[in-house]
């Protein structure tokens, strides 16, 4: 693979990163203070997260939960968001440690881009 490729993923994966995390950022204002306040105890209950085609999965506290963020929908097995169909503290969880992650390998590429 000659530099120019690496530097052409690179900057393709910095600007899929953007894309799902402005997604990212519009659902996590949905949530209301008080589930966002409650996730934060929940950031290592998150298991098995993956990303797969713009839909994060894991498994948050023993509950599925779901975000596609393409689509901008999201739904959690938990009874909070399937009887009130909130954003609830599993989905905040799930897509906070996502984001968190994501912002370390953005950071990481944009330094190789700007080598
Ligand atoms: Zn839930």
């Amino acid at each position: 693979m000659t530099t120019s490729q690496i530097r052409d993923l690179a900057t393709n994966r910095v600007s899929w990163i953007e894309t799902l995390g402005a997604s990212a950022n519009e659902m996590l204002q949905v949530a209301d203070a008080s589930r966002t306040a409650r996730a934060a105890s929940y950031a290592d209950k998150v298991e098995e997260a993956v990303e797969r085609r713009g839909v994060l999965s894991a498994t948050v506290g023993g509950y599925r939960a779901e975000v596609d963020l393409l689509e901008k929908t999201f739904r959690c097995s938990c009874p909070d968001h399937s009887q009130r169909g909130v954003v609830c503290k599993h989905l905040v969880a799930m897509t906070l440690a996502w984001r968190e992650q994501r912002r370390a390998e953005w950071d990481a590429l944009n330094q190789l881009l700007s080598l």
